[in-house]
């Protein structure tokens, strides 16, 4: 059932066409958002979008591209004028344990993750209403100890920095920053890393499912939920915090 939550409201959800981001997009839509989605990939984007369907618009951004970042806010700023939500859930995984971290995949890994969010913030920043919220896409993997996974834990834990940091910077403006860490969800990422086919990934993604106590992965429609609340006043109160959606890995493993 759906409350017309985002009636009227202007959502920009960056990474938008796949997996979680693409599970909120579809969210805010049913709640009545104008809604835009941004990826790097454009034929996904408007097939995304025309799936989504409300009044949805999507634009290409890569957000690890300064000059796309600039260019995304000039189109925001002409088709909304200001922005009630800003949820960005563009990231990348790698792993791979110490020695095999070039310095091309870290640069790579921490400017989607961490850098690209960081000046897409920035640069969103004058457009964004009063009051507003803006959702990070954080992971569990920035709390837990992940073993061979440093560089992505490392860009995680700093998503939770950044929030808390930027949610005192902009308190007195009536922006709300808030975070979503999920455990292992069923996302095309996912299943990607899940490799099927592969034997020995299988087993060692059975593995990982036994460290979940409700033994078996979050859907990106669950996080999604978790979003929304942020994302609307029913979270009015809450600011730099963060919400866990992982079936009990962080505090019942
Ligand atoms: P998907 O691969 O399904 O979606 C990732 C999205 O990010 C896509 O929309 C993709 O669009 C976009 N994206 C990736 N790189 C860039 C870039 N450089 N610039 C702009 N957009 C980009 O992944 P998930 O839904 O699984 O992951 C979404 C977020 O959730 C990530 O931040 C991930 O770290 C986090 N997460 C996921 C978990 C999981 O188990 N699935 C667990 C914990 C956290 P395009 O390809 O068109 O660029």
């Amino acid at each position: 059932m759906t409350r017309n939550l985002f009636e009227g409201k202007n959502v920009l959800v960056v990474g938008g066409n796949s997996g979680i981001g693409l599970a909120a997009a579809k969210a805010f839509s049913q709640e009545g958002a104008n809604l835009i989605i941004t990826g790097r990939n454009v034929e996904t984007l408007t097939s995304k979008a025309d799936e989504i369907g409300g009044r949805t618009s999507a634009y290409q951004c890569d957000v690890t591209d300064m000059e796309q970042i600039k260019d995304l806010v000039v189109k925001v700023e002409l088709e909304f004028g200001y922005i009630d939500v800003l949820f960005i859930s563009a990231g990348q995984y790698s792993s791979g344990s110490i020695n095999s971290v070039t310095e091309e995949n870290w640069d790579w890994l921490m400017d989607t993750n961490l850098k690209g969010m960081f000046f897409t913030i920035q640069g969103m920043l004058p457009l964004m209403g009063n009051p507003s919220s803006i959702v990070l896409m954080g992971s569990i993997a920035g709390r837990l100890a992940v073993a061979e996974s440093p560089v992505y834990a490392a860009s995680k834990a700093g998503v939770r920095s950044l929030a808390r940091s930027l949610a005192a910077d902009f308190v007195t403006k009536g922006i709300r920053v808030n975070v979503v860490s999920p455990g292992p969800t069923d996302t095309p990422a996912y299943r990607k890393l899940k490799g099927e086919g592969n034997t020995l990934q299988q087993v060692e993604w059975e593995k990982k499912l036994s460290t979940i106590p409700m033994n078996r992965l979050g859907t990106p429609e669950e996080v999604a939920k978790a979003v929304l609340f942020l994302a609307s006043s029913d979270s009015s109160f809450t600011t730099g915090a963060e919400i866990l959606v992982d079936g009990g890995e962080v505090y019942l493993s």
